[in-house]
This record gives structure tokens, sequence and C-alpha cells, in this order.
């Protein structure tokens, strides 16, 4: 390996957590970030709008069009894609950076688009396949989640299709069973203590 931080023996700084649409990725990683300190998860740009109880700077950083394309252009973007035909999603570099020259582990919550772009520029990092326990345990939670029409939920599942053929592409796999669980695997696999703080 190439790593750096692998050749000395330990976990990479950077892990990327990619997988299907709604396998549960957004609850891992915010339990990861709730439950293990070590842990510095990056907040992405994007241009939709924030759901109920979304925070600006601690789920997303919300930024118009106009604001986008300028992260883009001044290569402030580690990575970004287009999410499900619709809005734009990117990770900011220099936080990245900076979480690494501060010793920190850090970790990125991203779509495969993105997972493979970070594979070309930053080949250091690990990648973890967040996967569903099953197929249908999958459909049961895209549309038991409710917040898409039966439209997108087709959409979402088209897309899901194509990204779980994508798991050989990854380092490691961990199964969502039990977030707790899926949390403690992720955590292990970064080189930490899998068991939560309080
Ligand atoms: P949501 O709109 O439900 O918060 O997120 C939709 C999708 O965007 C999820 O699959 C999530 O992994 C992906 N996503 C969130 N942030 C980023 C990012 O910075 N880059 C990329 N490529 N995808 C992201």
């Amino acid at each position: 390996t190439t790593s750096a931080a692998a050749s000395a023996g330990g976990a990479p700084s950077v892990t990327v957590l990619a997988g299907p649409t709604a396998v549960g990725k957004g609850t891992v990683s915010t339990f990861v970030r709730d439950h293990f300190p070590d842990v510095w998860l990056s907040v992405s740009a994007t241009t939709r709008r924030p759901r109920p109880g979304e925070q600006e700077g601690v789920h997303y950083f919300f930024v118009d069009d106009d604001a986008f394309d300028r992260m883009i252009e001044e290569g402030e973007m580690l990575e970004w894609a287009v999410v499900h035909n619709s809005y734009r999603y990117g990770t900011p570099r220099q936080k990245v950076l900076e979480a690494v020259a501060a010793g920190r582990k850090v970790l990125l919550e991203i779509d495969l688009q993105g997972a493979r772009q970070v594979r070309d520029s930053m080949p250091e990092a690990q990648f973890v396949f967040l996967a569903p326990p099953t197929w249908e345990e999958l459909v049961a939670r895209l549309t038991g989640r409710g917040t898409e029409t039966p439209e997108e939920q087709r959409v979402r599942l088209e897309t899901a299709k194509i990204e779980l053929a994508a798991e050989s592409e990854f380092d490691h796999t961990v199964v969502n069973d039990r977030v707790e669980t899926a949390a403690a695997r992720l955590v292990e696999l970064m080189g930490l203590d899998p068991r939560p703080a309080a």
C-alpha cells in the first residue's frame, strides 16, 4: 500500500462511508459523531433546502447554486456530485485536511459518485461500504421513510440497485443490521475503541 498511515501499521486517517440510498449512512454516521468524540464527521455543502430540525454547519452548509459554483471554481471541493438527479452535495476540502493535520480520524458520509472521486484524489483513504441486511430490508426502509413521492422512490430504488453492485470496489463492508453494531464495526475499522462513550 502507498498509505503512510497503513504502512505505519495504523488505520488510515480518512474513512469514506458510502452505500446505497436509504441504507442508513446518515443514521450510522450521526451515531458515530454523537458517541465517538475521537471521530470528526465532515460537514458537506448542499444546494438543497434544510429539512425541519437541520442546522446550518451541523448537518450541512446550506448554500445556493452560485455559492456552490464558486466553491467548485475555487477548487474548494474534495469531491462533489448531483445526488438523485436533483441537488448538489460536496465535501469542503480544507476542513478535512485541517482535521487530518490535527491528528483526527475523519469520516466522510457521501454517495458512491463522491466516493469514487475521493478514491482517485485521496487513495490513502479507506473505503467502507454500508450494506443493508437484505434487499427487502432496503426496500422497506426506503418506502417506510415516507419523505419521497412514489416516483422519487422508484428512481431511488433504481439507483440503489446499481449502487449495491459497487460493493466490490470497497475495502470493507459493514452490514447495517443495528445502528449500534454497525457504528462499532465502522469505528473499529477506523482504528478506534469500538465502545461508545456515554
Ligand atoms: P440527504 O439529502 O438525504 O441528506 O442526502 C442525500 C444523499 O447525499 C445521501 O446519499 C448522502 O450520502 C449524499 N451526500 C451527502 N453529502 C454528500 C457529499 O458531500 N458528497 C456526496 N457526493 N454525496 C453526499
